[in-house]
């Protein structure tokens, strides 16, 4: 089996919504396909997938480094020992050649868009969906279905109490039973009559976790703490920048309910220093890192070894995402679940139809690979791009 060739697109995201630091109305993001030389049905078995939400395409990073190395590998630089699959450790090494460590930044979306195609290219190859090639080569037993939060719960600019609860019901009405909601975009005493707004909708404080997207300082996350300890919520993730384990640890001292953060750390060092700094607490809080924006699944395989050597368990692990490559690597892994963005950040966000919505979780559709081609939506950019 060989690469014949690797193909890109920068995809715009329908969202024109922002959290308490970022709009996402001009976000991109990278589709990537990776052509093999073997052919089915008439046309060439290809790998698909894309770098994750809420951090643009990387096309300049991909055309002019990584795609290169990739191509230009010998056989025996990415092949597994079979010859009929890559082996994506090795594809890795190759793409990553002549990069410094450290500096993990946009590159590392970059490179997990290609590694992940090439999970999606193995598991086509074999014939069978990316969650039980996933659980197979890390020898897991998977999950049947991935449990999912809506997350939502955004700023409005009229009636902004209103509507957030008619956004908590409208996802009551989909199916799901748990949820999270935006604060740090407004005051304190508004954040906190907003989370009494969703909590009248919701009822159970169990279900309700609230994202502050890494606006807080530590004196203001503290004071947040404070506010909400009294509400029981499920938990509250990102008070800081995702770098200072400092303000986690610090928070962590005074605040009992569950703490999450790791969806903006890109690298096994990153969330080596969270393990270390952070101040998590094993059993209670949580883990966010995306395999999709932090190179690959190779990588995320790495830091939940250190999570688990440190004493965390994987349930503890719920990855960023809210679309189909997190679903299949959550159920392949048996990670505690991971989010959904109902209504935006389309075509790459949500799950396909045939991916049901039962009971608070959800499960993957019959397709080999990671199934994006039976999302509705998604599905003309992959034919565009692999026409
Ligand atoms: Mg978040």
């Amino acid at each position: 089996m060989r690469i014949v060739e690797i193909r890109e697109s920068a995809v715009p995201l329908q969202a024109n919504i922002q959290n308490a630091v970022v709009s996402f109305a001009d976000h991109t993001v990278s589709l990537v396909a990776v052509v093999s030389d073997v052919i089915r049905n008439g046309k060439p078995v290809t790998g698909v997938a894309f770098d994750s939400i809420g951090r643009y395409a990387q096309s300049g990073l991909l055309r002019e480094r990584f795609i290169p190395r990739l191509l230009k590998a010998k056989p025996d630089d990415i092949l597994d020992p079979s010859g009929g699959a890559i082996d994506a450790d090795k594809a890795l090494r190759v793409m990553m050649r002549n990069e410094k460590p450290g500096g993990h930044g946009d590159r590392a979306h970059a490179v997990a868009a290609v590694e992940l195609a090439l999970w999606d290219l193995n598991a086509k190859l074999a014939g069978i969906p990316a969650w039980k090639l996933i659980a197979d080569k890390f020898g897991v037993e998977a999950r049947e279905r991935m449990p999912v939060y809506a997350a939502g719960g955004y700023y409005y600019p009229e009636d902004s109490l209103g509507r957030l609860k008619d956004e908590m019901k409208s996802y009551g009405d989909m199916g799901y039973t748990s949820f999270k909601m935006k604060i740090g975009g407004a005051s304190l005493a508004e954040d906190m009559t907003r989370i009494e707004a969703a909590l009248s909708v919701v009822g159970d404080p169990n279900v309700l976790a609230v994202d502050a997207n890494g606006r807080f300082d530590t004196p203001t996350a503290i004071a947040y703490g404070k506010a909400m300890a009294g509400y029981g919520l499920r938990w509250y993730e990102e008070p800081g920048d995702p770098l200072d384990y400092q303000l986690m640890a610090d928070l962590a001292a005074v605040y009992d309910r569950p703490l999450a953060t790791g969806e903006n750390l890109f690298s096994l060092r990153d969330v080596d220093n969270l393990i270390r700094h952070g101040g998590m607490r094993k059993g209670r809080d949580l883990f966010q890192m995306d395999p999709a924006l932090g190179y690959g699944l190779g990588e995320f395989a790495r830091m939940i070894k250190a999570m688990e050597a440190a004493g965390y368990a994987r349930a503890q692990l719920f990855p960023h995402g809210g679309h189909m490559i997190a679903l299949h690597i959550v159920v392949g892994l048996g990670l505690g679940g991971s989010e959904a963005y109902p209504g935006v950040f389309a075509p790459v966000g949500g799950y396909a139809p045939d991916c049901t919505l039962e009971g608070g979780g959800i499960a993957p559709g019959p397709l080999p690979g990671f199934g994006l081609e039976a999302k509705p939506d998604l599905a003309p950019h992959i034919a565009a791009l692999t026409a």
